[in-house]
């Protein structure tokens, strides 16, 4: 496994669509290493391979705890709710902003198999999906943000 750079800001990866990955094969598996413990490094909760100089449609999101989800063509969608919270970036540090988000959502995808998987996730969880699926399709989450927050705001809130 090895450390990838992650892009920031204005790099034309990060706002431009990510391509389907057609086959599965030990690049795309090595990626998902690389993408784990570049991650587990930064601290983060999510991570989609543009972010990484990658463009395929590939992401990582943890729940916090110990499971890492790999989603190879993730499709989200929205099912229930909306409700406003923090979201930061990777690839924006220092940057927060109040996004809306739907509660849950449901999101269907390959894993490093190649088997089809079905993820139903909500609160924070969901929150990172829809966050990293936005990634995918070239959209950062200050697209979506009603307004940006000072990091002194947030001393000891919960963000993403
Ligand atoms: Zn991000």
């Amino acid at each position: 496994m090895a450390l990838r750079k992650i892009l920031c800001d204005n790099h034309l990866l990060l706002h431009s669509p990510t391509q389907e990955v057609k086959k599965i094969n030990s690049g795309v598996v090595r990626l998902l290493d690389d993408m784990i413990e570049t991650m587990r490094e930064a601290d983060g909760v999510g991570l989609a391979a543009n972010q990484v100089g990658v463009s395929k449609r590939i992401l990582i999101a943890t729940d916090g705890e110990e499971i890492i989800y790999e989603l190879i063509n993730p499709r989200c969608d929205q099912t229930e709710g909306e409700e406003i919270g923090i979201e930061g970036c990777l690839s924006l540090p220092g940057c927060y902003g109040e996004v809306p988000r739907a509660t849950k959502v449901v999101v269907k995808a390959l894993n490093r198999k190649g088997q089809e998987v079905r993820l139903e996730a909500e609160g924070l969880l969901a929150r990172i999906l829809q966050h990293e699926t936005d990634h995918l399709d070239g959209i950062l989450f200050t697209a979506k943000a009603l307004r940006m927050v000072d990091p002194e705001e947030l001393k000891g809130e919960e963000k993403i």
